[in-house]
């Protein structure tokens, strides 16, 4: 396979360190084993997230000095619509300053206590608003999903029997609004077909349930689609793009994902009276209707970097990357999510290390192993993240994969960056038999992953 250069050359750098491995080890003590309690500043290539921790382009720089920051009506805010009228063509938006501002907001809304959300995943953050409001998120992805071997193209694709089937058995008035996540980053980043996509609007619709789209990927997810679906190899990106939110009532967005900013997001939607009500919450909880918790200049870079999203030869490097780093792991011997997905690649931590039990963390074992070994900083998608005791029978659900992401900021890293992470997983891979699990010190209630404490066992 031949892997393109950065479609870019670099104009300003930011100087990373590499501390030593005492003082890796013990940085990561004092954090108490959670990767999320580092200092940034002790980790060499960072891949907790691609979120908000891209590089911005000279066009977005530019972008910044034109921003309005006039509360209301600014310039900014006009230059944003624009954008958003033109790749998601919703009625209404709102900017709101992240994604889960978005989800939080729709969630009080229409969610009442003990209502079902149907999604192929939910993201850790939409979970923790949905349960954080009693009600119950549910997860149908399809079967192919949890098997990290096999090669469908589209493995985020929802189930479409087990969601009828769902739907009947739940009830339509107990399911306030159902959802599809773009890319699947629960689920290893994986697309969703344009048909599915359209096979899951209809399914709702026919039983008057409304349906969003967690958009956050959706450039890479368009990208997918021109790739491998039938049918889509001479569209462009953009009008993949508009066909997949023509089918959705509503969106919302983390900005910091494909629209290449540090900071941002939105949730849009037709319904007018769901509208009103939307800026009731977001002037309550955000901002004002035109800047939504962001500053002005805020959402000149999204409107910009909406567009930069989308150019092919961007998302052909970005998937490239993805794919280069999952090729180089599993040549080492290294097991992995199959097929490599837009934005992480993920380690079967659960695969790699089965001596451990879930109950005793994996994942979270593995991730900090790569931090000791080499400053590299993933994070764990595993039982940490997604384990909870039964509503009904209170017994611990553990989730099918324990998984370590290892996610790609845009923009960020050269590829001898991957080559040097590739190293560190192969020396942590060598030595797996020796690794023991963690147990929690503090676990809060919800979003456990983020303040959590661990120690060794
Ligand atoms: C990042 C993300 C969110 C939440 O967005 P924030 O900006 O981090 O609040 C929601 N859904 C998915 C799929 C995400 O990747």
């Amino acid at each position: 396979m031949s892997y393109l250069p950065e479609p870019f050359r670099i104009k300003m750098v930011e100087p990373i360190k590499l501390i030593d491995k005492k003082a890796r080890e013990s940085a990561i003590k004092t954090a108490g084993y959670n990767l999320f309690n580092l200092r940034a500043e002790d980790v060499f290539i960072d891949m907790l997230t691609d979120s908000g921790t891209g590089s911005m382009s000279q066009f977005q720089w530019a972008a910044i000095m034109t921003g309005d920051e006039s509360y209301a009506g600014a310039k900014s805010f006009f230059r944003f619509k624009e954008a958003m009228d033109n790749i998601f063509a919703f009625e209404f938006f709102v900017p709101t300053h992240q994604g889960r501002a978005a989800e939080n907001i729709l969630v009080n809304i229409l969610v009442k206590p003990g209502q079902f959300i149907p999604s192929n995943m939910h993201f850790d953050t939409t979970e923790g608003n949905i349960r954080a409001r009693n009600a119950i998120p549910i997860n149908l992805v399809n079967g192919q999903a949890y098997n990290p071997e096999n090669l469908d193209p589209f493995k985020g694709n929802m189930d479409l029997q087990k969601l009828r089937e769902f739907i009947i058995s739940t009830g339509a008035e107990n399911i306030p609004f159902g959802t599809i996540t773009i890319t699947n980053n629960a689920g290893g980043g994986q697309p969703v077909s344009l048909e599915n996509i359209h096979q899951v609007a209809d399914l709702y619709h026919e039983f008057g349930i409304l349906f969003f789209i967690d958009a956050c990927r959706f450039a890479e997810n368009a990208y997918f689609i021109k790739q491998r679906e039938p049918g889509y190899q001479h569209k462009s990106i953009l009008s993949i793009a508009q066909e997949i939110f023509n089918t959705a009532d509503g969106a919302w967005m983390s900005a910091k994902k494909d629209a290449l900013v540090n900071i941002g997001g939105f949730l849009a939607v037709r319904d007018e009276s769901l509208y009103h009500k939307i800026c009731n919450e977001l002037i309550l909880r955000e901002g004002f209707i035109s800047y939504g918790g962001l500053a002005g200049r805020d959402l000149d870079a999204i409107a910009v970097g909406l567009y930069e999203g989308l150019e092919e030869d961007y998302l052909a490097y970005r998937v490239g990357q993805t794919a280069y780093l999952a090729d180089k792991l599993s040549e080492a011997g290294i097991p992995i999510m199959h097929p490599a997905g837009g934005h992480a690649v993920y380690i079967d931590a659960g695969k790699m290390m089965p001596h451990i039990p879930p109950g005793q963390f994996p994942g979270q074992t593995l991730a900090v192993a790569l931090y000791v070994e080499g400053a590299v900083r993933g994070v764990e998608i595993g039982s940490v993240m997604f384990a909870h005791p039964d509503p009904t029978t209170g017994q611990m659900v553990y989730p099918k994969l324990e998984l370590v992401r290892l996610a790609i900021p845009r923009r960020v890293y050269t590829q001898s960056h991957l080559d040097y992470v590739v190293q560190t997983a192969k020396t942590v891979f060598d030595q797996r038999t020796k690794y023991k699990g963690f147990e929690f010190t503090y676990a809060p209630e919800l979003m456990r992953h983020f303040t959590a404490r661990f120690k060794p066992l």
